[in-house]
């Protein structure tokens, strides 16, 4: 039996090894579907306390990795699949095993948002994409539409600039909930062209598995137009990854999970959450940190009040 299972090995998860590792917790951290979390499909991160030149996010991630190991935190690969808090110890099944712990933390963080049309389906990895660090070196020299108006639709498009030949970056509204910084940097990108308010209607052609182009529809008054492009980025915000909880863990209506105001405690005692699982305001890389450090602290002086 372990004293403490972090799910999740973001930012969050991360932070919450090396508080319970060094607190001779021993934790086993479960990676979850997505290892490293968000920030391993980043470039830059140039607003994390400590590194004034900015640090890659893929390197921040390894190095909270590396600090967690070296204080005796231990990871396995894969997702959890069920959870069991109705008793103690809690159970956590991930792949073919099953953990018993004493106190469990949850940095399951959250998932790429899609728009939900079929085409869009069909053609994820054949031009659609979700991550421009991970694709965008695909698209050299051509032309692509980028869907969003919140940071990660103005940072996926800078960066994607870097590649493409032209960006079309198509808005549902004529307001952008990006940050002034992101979206004056955006708007003196050459390479990209504001398209709003219009949605997406049909990415063309799932028939011929390639992306060709893109319908998208004008909101008010509804008048159709096709955007060449060879590729989609999706940049549209994320989901939490609390589906497994339902049932086990209150959630709010966008299913994140709830955390008792100024904790990391959730509706069960003994089961903490920490990061963008619970978190649909900050969402920073700093933010999760400090969640999951609460969420490690919480954990700890639990247990010593079981005596555990
Ligand atoms: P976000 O702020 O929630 O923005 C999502 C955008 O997508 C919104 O403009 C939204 O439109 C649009 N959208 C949502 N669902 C849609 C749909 N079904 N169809 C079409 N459009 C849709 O998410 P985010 O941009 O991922 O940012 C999340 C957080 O991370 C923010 O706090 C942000 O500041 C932070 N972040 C920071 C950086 C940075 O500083 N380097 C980079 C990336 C993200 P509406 O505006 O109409 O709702």
């Amino acid at each position: 039996m372990r004293n403490v299972i972090i799910i999740g090995s973001g930012c969050a998860g991360l932070t919450a090894a090396i508080y319970s590792a060094r607190a001779n917790l021993s934790p086993l951290i479960i990676d979850g579907y997505e290892p490293g979390g968000q920030l391993t499909l980043t470039t830059d991160v140039e607003n994390y306390p400590g590194f004034p030149d900015g640090i890659l996010g893929p390197d921040l991630i390894e190095n909270m990795r590396k600090q967690a190991k070296r204080f005796g935190a231990e990871f396995r690969s894969g997702a959890v699949t069920a959870v069991d808090f109705s008793k103690r110890p809690f159970t956590v099944a991930a792949g073919k095993e099953t953990h018993e712990c004493k106190a469990l933390i949850v940095a399951a963080g959250a998932s790429a948002r899609l728009i939900g049309i079929e085409s869009e389906k069909k053609l994820m990895g054949h031009g659609v994409s979700t991550c421009a660090t991970c694709d965008g070196y695909f698209f050299r020299g051509k032309e692509i539409v980028v869907v969003g108006g919140g940071d990660s639709a103005m940072e996926e498009s800078a960066f994607l600039s870097k590649f493409a030949n032209k960006i079309t970056l198509v808005h549902r509204r004529s307001e952008f909930r990006a940050s002034k910084i992101m979206l004056d940097r955006m708007r003196k990108n050459e390479k990209i062209t504001v398209l709003t308010p219009y949605v997406v209607e049909e990415v063309l052609d799932a028939s011929k598995g390639a992306v060709e182009g893109v319908r998208v529809r004008h909101v008010d008054t509804k008048q159709t137009s096709i955007i060449p492009a060879t590729g989609m980025f999706v940049a549209i915000g994320h989901n939490p990854n609390t589906a497994i909880f339902s049932g086990h863990l209150e959630r709010d209506v966008a299913g994140y999970l709830h955390t008792r105001p100024g904790t990391a405690r959730t509706n069960v005692e003994g089961v903490f959450a920490a990061g963008d699982v619970q978190d649909h305001v900050y969402r920073q890389a700093v933010t999760a940190a400090g969640s999951g450090c609460m969420a490690a602290i919480d954990a700890e002086r639990w247990l010593e009040s079981q005596h555990a």
